[in-house]
């Protein structure tokens, strides 16, 4: 039930509010920040893959579900549709959460927004990467790309861009096999993102996060996902499964990837979405 307090204790509440937002402004002696408006000249890409029958999965994690509960028109003659899904967390567009392999850190409701939201780089490898699928992106990945575009700011959101997302969703070139099962997992051939760089990139760049258009930020072939322990030990969640990173440029543009909120995950489902910087 909804409770309404009468209109004039709602003008109190109101003034009582703006007298404390004038003495604060008062008191610290400055002016509130002007609001950031959406500016409507930038462009929006969406990085998430959507969420259907036909979604990449780990070969162990079990697929998405979407069941019909209801679609038509009711008794009452007006029409009603919902649904129930079911999903595991590692599974298509996802974020992962440090304590994914960083036993007491934060699980995905505990990530502060901060990490989430920031200026973007983006490495394209996409050229190495199609003709070497355990290609694992190094420091020099990095130094090369430094050296066109100035060093990697601080805090930033760093895409690493491999082009697998043009084999999604077909598992067999996505993942390597389209086996599903334990055994499966030693067949996993594609890029990610070697170990060394992952800590390079935490420690002289100080990366809030790091994103991949492949299923895992380690490459396939991994067995002790080193590049996952490093990021995620020191509180750097990473975004698998992007898609569309071919039209975000090398740097300048904003991301924001919010996932699901999922109380003690360790991933969940993520809708990732890059501003473009306004065009000159
Ligand atoms: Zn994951």
């Amino acid at each position: 039930m909804l409770v309404r307090a009468p209109a004039a204790r709602r003008r109190g509440l109101f003034a009582a509010a703006s007298s404390i937002t004038a003495v604060a402004i008062l008191a610290c002696g400055c002016s509130a920040p002007a609001p950031r408006a959406f500016a409507a000249d930038r462009t929006l890409v969406d990085l998430s893959h959507e969420y259907s029958g036909e979604t990449v999965f780990w070969p162990t994690a079990d697929a998405f579900k979407l069941e019909k509960v209801a679609d038509g028109v009711t008794e009452q003659g007006y029409y009603y549709a919902a649904n129930n899904f079911a999903t595991s967390e590692h599974g298509g567009t996802h974020l992962d959460a440090p304590v994914h392999f960083a036993k007491g850190h934060w699980s995905v409701e505990q990530i502060p927004l901060d990490r989430l939201v920031g200026d973007a780089i983006v490495v394209d490898v996409t050229a190495t990467a199609a003709s070497q699928a355990d290609y694992r992106v190094l420091p020099a990945d990095f130094t090369a790309w430094e050296r066109t575009n100035g060093e990697i700011p601080a805090a930033s959101i760093v895409l690493i861009r491999t082009g697998y997302s043009a084999f999604w969703p077909d598992a067999a070139r996505y993942l390597g096999t389209s086996e599903r099962g334990p055994a499966a997992v030693a067949k996993l051939h594609f890029p990610g993102l070697h170990q060394d760089a992952a800590r390079w990139l935490a420690e002289t760049r100080k990366v809030k996060a790091v994103g991949i258009d492949t299923a895992s930020i380690d490459y396939g072939q991994s067995t002790l996902y080193e590049t996952h322990r490093i990021l995620y030990e020191r509180d750097i969640p990473a975004f698998e499964n992007l898609t569309n990173l071919d039209r975000v440029p090398a740097r300048g543009a904003f991301i924001v990837a919010l996932p699901m909120k999922i109380k003690g995950g360790t991933g969940a489902p993520l809708r990732a979405i890059a501003m473009l910087p306004p065009a000159r």
